[in-house]
């Protein structure tokens, strides 16, 4: 990675991206902007920021932000802004623009930014449904989960229908060159935990557009649906863990838990027979109490599978039950993720050979770099 206008980085590009996905940043003054994402599911309460030609995502709302060693100042006339660590610059970044979609609403009048937003440089991102059964009652929720706020707050709405995801995708194609799709949802049902919404979604978007989907959502019952979402034009899927320990996850996300490891494992199974090797993935928050041993036997596990484990540190979020608790510590990403990525590339299971989501965007973590 290329880091414009300094000499040279004091820390390396990829320790640097992980440094700031960990501390956060302290924004002086960024450009008001709608790539600032406060609740929500996904990078929330994080800010999209380019450093050389990488963009990623960056918590900037969060209290650990508040006291980063990170800041950056003000942007310059060209529009780059320097950041600096305990004051000393360390790269220029900018900010990326704002999307050309976002000034857009559909013909009953809703802002497409509050149907899908982008992510990272290049990918349209959306939460079909913005409701979850496990969400409204804390002996269920995922403790780490915001996904009520932004629709509380009337930044987004419930339920985003085939024809509207089908409208916006074609536009934010066409005048900010996105590249993939992610979609995702709360947990309608217990039944087909989401797969039925996904597959209406995806055939709404490739009726108005050809681009690559990804689907996240639980494992549904029946893995016959694996078969329908990829009918219904979904080219990669997101089953994601959070955490692989079931102590963890049992006290970290007591709804969601109650699908056990070994039924997400059937499930990737089943999964990369109709998806292919490599285009099925799932995210693990490093920091919400496993060890980092665990973490690694899962990567194993999920790499001699063909699933991509796309490992991101955990973000606490503000207004969830988890929003004073600490983000794994820098260190902890420098040991994990340069294991991982070697299991990954031994695999072949790149991030670049991934047709769409969040393993290909990464903007979230700096795995990518370490797939060597
Ligand atoms: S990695 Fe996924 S969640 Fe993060 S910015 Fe990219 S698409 Fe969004």
């Amino acid at each position: 990675m290329a880091f414009s206008t300094l000499t040279a980085p004091t820390i390396e590009p990829r320790h640097l991206i992980l440094d700031l996905q960990s501390l956060g940043v302290r924004l002086s003054d960024a450009p008001a902007s709608l790539s600032a994402r406060k609740g929500g599911a996904g990078p929330t309460d994080h800010k999209a920021i380019t450093i050389g030609d990488r963009t990623v995502m960056v918590p900037v709302f969060t209290g650990t932000a508040r006291v980063s060693p990170f800041a950056v100042e003000a942007p310059a006339l060209d529009g780059t802004a320097l950041l600096t660590h305990n004051g000393t610059p360390v790269a220029r970044i900018k900010y990326p623009r704002q999307a050309r979609f976002y000034a857009l609403q559909t013909f009953d009048g809703i802002p497409y930014w509050k149907i899908a937003q982008l992510h990272g440089a290049d990918v349209l991102a959306t939460t079909v449904l913005q409701n979850c059964i496990r969400y409204t009652d804390r002996a269920t929720s995922c403790q780490f989960c915001a996904i009520g706020q932004s629709l509380a707050e009337g930044r987004t709405i419930a339920h985003k229908t085939p024809e509207q995801l089908g409208e916006v995708a074609r536009m934010a194609v066409l005048l900010d060159k996105v590249k993939h799709v992610v979609l995702t949802t709360g947990t309608p049902n217990v039944i087909d935990r989401g797969a039925a919404v996904l597959c209406e979604s995806a055939r709404g978007i490739k009726a108005a557009i050809d681009i690559p989907i990804q689907a996240q959502c639980e494992p549904p019952r029946d893995h016959g649906w694996f078969a329908r979402m990829a009918a219904a034009g979904i080219d990669t899927l997101g089953m994601h863990l959070e955490a692989v320990t079931p102590s963890v996850r049992a006290r970290i996300m007591p709804g969601k838990a109650t699908v056990s490891l070994d039924r997400y494992f059937d499930a990737f199974a089943a999964a990369v027979d109709v998806f292919g090797r490599g285009q099925v993935s799932t995210y693990i928050l490093a920091g919400l109490g496993d060890t980092e041993e665990a973490i690694l036997d899962a990567c194993e596990r999920l790499t001699a599978l063909g699933v991509y484990p796309f490992v991101v540190p955990f973000v606490p979020v503000s207004g969830t039950p988890l929003e004073n608790a600490p983000p794994p510590p820098p260190e902890m990403m420098k040991r994990l993720l340069p294991s991982i990525g070697r299991m990954i590339a031994r695999s072949e299971i790149t991030s670049a050979t991934m047709k769409a989501g969040c393993g290909k965007c990464g903007a979230c973590s700096a795995l990518a770099g370490f797939e060597v």
